[in-house]
């Protein structure tokens, strides 16, 4: 079994990087060898040509006399001893080998003479291999030159150049100085590339193993673990890209949460509210059925009076309860239409006169001369107006004012419901729009809320693009204010 350590990417690449490295040393070696040797061949096949042409007039005179093959053997030793690295060979015209400086015994007792005519007929120029009559080589370089006698051609002096000293590659760069030095130079620069490669993985996997880390701790739980950046790599981005994709993760984690607490004090609210008059109710009615012809007159009307507020109060918080639900399930979208706000406010507050002379309340309103017609859904408007009238009334002591004001600003009209009552105290000033949410909890319940007027008011505003804003200090007053569009804003100056 192959121990983990050595599965790992980190292995794997320097595996790969190691067999790359020696297959391009291998190849670089024997190309360059390859290269030097046929360079020195031809280099070599060039030099021994002079010498092939004065051996001509040197083999001539022996040619066809008795004893040829013992004199030119003589002569061709002779030569070899001050050229070792040279074979000759004295060939008939047909290529047929007539006397040699072989002493052994040889493959081919005739050459192949296309190469030699070749050679030849190219005037040296080009770079020809021929057989090798040895044997050991199938080509070898070779030099050439034709024997004439009155014109006629009476054969051929053929020298295989260096012999069989070079046989193998390995051989030739084992004897040469400078190709030893070229591979050892070879190999130097492989080691260095391998250990800057593996220095470079080692960094790259370094940064993997970090990230690995983090991701993986983030997976158990941690939801803080996030991945260091300190440069901007690829490797980098993709630890960005973690790291934001950590941010949504847990961005989305705390919404759920946080939607998961609303829903659960959501209920224990919706509960309590609901308790608290059903047991009241449920109260008086068994009084009612226990006492009912026992009691006065009087006692008995005003229990009736508590059970019918009682009753009143709950269908109110149902109401309210499924009004919101439909606002924030975005089922109630606004429908759009002109209308007159100043009519609006006009109609609602002569409604809430009697409520507000029951309060000794001043309800007063304050209008420009003309308002321009705003775009809006009169309907929901209407519900947040009398949402915010209805609190003002409520939290006014008596002998205070409540004042409904209209500003045109720009392509907008400024709605504004202020109060000189109770005010609102700054630390409950940003909860007042939640869901259930009471700034003095026992006194609202008193005064008849359910802590979702604002809220309602609050999602219909937005639905019309907007935001309730709320200005208040305690025991001076409150005003809440929101902006409507103009239907026509262009026209309308
Ligand atoms: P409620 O039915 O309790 O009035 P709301 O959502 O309408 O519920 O208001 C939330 C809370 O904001 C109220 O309980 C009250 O404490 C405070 N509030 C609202 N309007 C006013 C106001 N005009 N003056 C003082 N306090 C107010």
């Amino acid at each position: 079994m192959i121990p983990r350590f050595f599965k790992s990417l980190y292995w794997k690449i320097s595996a790969l990087l190691l067999c790359l490295f020696l297959v391009i040393g291998a190849v670089y070696v024997y190309v360059t060898v390859f290269t030097a040797e046929m360079f020195l061949q031809e280099t070599a096949q060039q030099i021994y040509q002079p010498l092939a042409h004065r051996l001509t007039a040197e083999i001539e005179p022996h040619v066809g006399q008795p004893g040829e093959r013992d004199s030119l053997h003589q002569l061709f030793l002779r030569v070899r001893s001050y050229n070792p690295g040279l074979e000759l060979y004295f060939l008939s015209p047909s290529g047929e080998i007539l006397a040699t400086s072989v002493d052994h015994r040889l493959a081919f007792n005739t050459v192949q003479l296309e190469p030699v005519k070749h050679f030849l007929a190219s005037k040296s120029e080009d770079f020809i291999l021929g057989a090798d009559p040895c044997g050991l080589v199938n080509e070898k370089v070779f030099s050439a030159a034709p024997i004439t006698r009155g014109g006629e051609l009476v054969g051929y002096v053929y020298l295989i150049v260096h012999g069989r000293e070079y046989d193998s590659l390995d051989q030739m760069l084992f004897d040469s100085y400078i190709l030893r030095l070229g591979a050892r130079s070879l190999l130097v620069t492989l080691v260095a590339a391998g250990f800057v490669a593996l220095f470079v993985l080692a960094l790259l996997m370094k940064k993997l193993r970090t990230m690995t880390a983090a991701v993986k701790s983030f997976e158990k739980g941690n939801f803080d673990s996030r991945i260091a950046v300190s440069s901007n790599d690829e490797v980098d981005e993709l630890a960005l890209a973690f790291n934001s994709m950590a941010e949504t993760i847990v961005h989305h984690v705390d919404r759920l949460k946080e939607a998961d607490r609303q829903r659960r004090e959501l209920v224990a609210n919706i509960s309590h509210d609901l308790k608290t008059p059903i047991t009241s109710i449920q109260g008086y009615i068994e009084t009612l059925q226990l006492k009912g012809s026992s009691l006065p007159e009087e006692e008995r009307s005003r229990y009736l009076q508590i059970i019918i507020a009682g009753t009143e109060r709950l269908r109110r918080l149902v109401d309210q309860i499924l009004e919101l639900s439909r606002l924030e399930a975005g089922h109630t979208h606004p429908r759009p239409e002109p209308f007159s706000l100043s009519e609006l406010v006009q109609d609602i507050v002569q409604k809430f006169q009697p409520q507000a002379e029951k309060h000794r309340v001043r309800l007063q309103t304050l209008l420009p001369d003309s308002v321009p017609a705003v775009s809006a859904d009169i309907g929901m408007i209407e519900r947040a107006l009398q949402n915010l009238i209805d609190n003002a009334l409520r939290y006014t002591p008596a002998d205070g004012d409540v004042v409904v004001q209209l500003t045109r600003e720009g392509k907008d009209v400024l709605l504004e419901v202020s109060d000189t009552g109770q005010g609102i105290p700054p630390e409950d000033l940003s909860h007042v729009f939640d869901r259930f949410y009471r700034a003095e909890k026992s006194r609202s319940a008193e005064l008849g809320g359910t802590g979702l007027g604002l809220a309602i008011a609050q999602r219909i505003v937005e639905a019309h693009g907007d935001h309730l804003i709320v200005r208040s200090a305690v025991k001076r007053g409150t005003t809440f204010s929101f902006h409507l569009p103009l239907d026509r804003p262009e026209q309308a100056s």
